[in-house]
This record gives structure tokens, C-alpha cells and sequence, in this order.
């Protein structure tokens, strides 16, 4: 998976705590476990297998109606934070596109380098 994807799919896992959580408080049990089976496609996309048991563990907890889970959710929530900290950078880095003949750094989807004028061919 490119690293640009990954990082949309952890920021959505993210979201997808806050809404979780906004169900609990109202009590809404059965739309926030079905929102939280979303996390297993997520993190089975993304490669994270330690994250996909936090997953499972709070989906079960979610099933049980335990109100104790948004403490759980939000650790999740902080440890997927850390996880696009990581990521970020790694998508600066994919996307930045340097000119084959001369090196300097040009806009992606340039036809032309800015630096040197020749074709970009990629
Ligand atoms: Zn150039």
C-alpha cells in the first residue's frame, strides 16, 4: 500500500474513534460496534496486526454494552495518532519528485523542469 493511502486510512480509523465514542455517550451500543468492524478492514489494509487485536478488543467490549470502553477507544485513538506522526513524513518524501538531469526539486505532475527546462518523462 503507497504510503499516502495508508495515512488517509489511519486518519479515517481515527475518525472513526471520535464516532464511536459519540455513540457510547448515547448509549448506542449497536452503531458504534458495527462502526468499530470498520477498524478490522482498515487495519487489515494497512498491514497493523497489533493494532487489529486492539480492535477485536474493543469491538467485544462494544458487544458487551460496557460504557468503559471509550477508555479504550481513546488509547486507541492516541496510539493511531502516533502511527500517523510516523507516516506523515513518509508520504512528504513519496511525493516529493526531483528532475533526473539536473536534481532540483519539481512540482509534481510538471511536464517540464523549472530548473533546467528539459522533458520530464516518469
Ligand atoms: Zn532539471
Amino acid at each position: 500500500m503507497d504510503a499516502k493511502l495508508m495515512l488517509a486510512r489511519l486518519k479515517q480509523a481515527q475518525q472513526i474513534c471520535t464516532y464511536i465514542n459519540m455513540k457510547v455517550a448515547k448509549g448506542d451500543f449497536a452503531a458504534a460496534a458495527h462502526m468499530a468492524r470498520n477498524f478490522i478492514v482498515i487495519l487489515t489494509q494497512v498491514g497493523m496486526p497489533d493494532l487489529l487485536r486492539e480492535a477485536e478488543a474493543i469491538i467485544n467490549q462494544l458487544n458487551q454494552g460496557d460504557a468503559q470502553v471509550t477508555i479504550k477507544v481513546a488509547k486507541f485513538s492516541q496510539t493511531l495518532e502516533v502511527k500517523i506522526a510516523e507516516q506523515t513524513p513518509r508520504v512528504h518524501l513519496a511525493n516529493e519528485v526531483k528532475c533526473p538531469h539536473c536534481h532540483a526539486d519539481i512540482l509534481e505532475g510538471s511536464k517540464f523542469c523549472g530548473q533546467c527546462g528539459k522533458q520530464l518523462t516518469s
